[in-house]
């Protein structure tokens, strides 16, 4: 099943409608904004990115506002995910489409 981000009913794109979607993604950290090393990830190349918890969301996440914890020292990537753009709108569908393929596997499970 697929869900066309752009035939989605019109409900206004805001963070305080969604479920911080974009906070999923991978996070790769290019500049220096002071992110705390406790959120911080280093791969074996050395890649630093945010950290995404067992959940799938990003540590710095608070889990109980959804709100980013490190707002004025989130990454440049966060900066530039612009709400209600295409990339967006993309996750929340995406998100969507995962409650709803969950919802159904749960009320067609013996
Ligand atoms: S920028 Fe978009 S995907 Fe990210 S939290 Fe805001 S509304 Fe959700
Ligand atoms: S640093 Fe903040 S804005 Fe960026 S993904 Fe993590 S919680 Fe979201």
């Amino acid at each position: 099943m697929t869900v066309n981000a752009t035939t989605l009913p019109g409900v206004e794109a805001t963070c305080g409608n969604c479920e911080a979607c974009c906070c999923r993604l991978k996070v790769m950290l290019i500049t220096d904004t002071g992110v705390p090393d406790k959120f911080i990830e280093i791969d074996q190349w050395g890649g630093r990115s945010m950290a995404l918890l067992e959940d799938g969301w990003c540590s710095a996440l608070d889990r109980n506002t959804m709100r980013c914890m490190i707002y004025e020292k989130r990454p440049w990537v966060c900066r530039e995910f612009e709400m209600g753009e295409y990339d967006c709108i993309s996750e929340r569908a995406a998100n969507l489409q995962g409650v709803l393929i969950e919802s159904l596997r749960v009320s067609t499970t013996p």
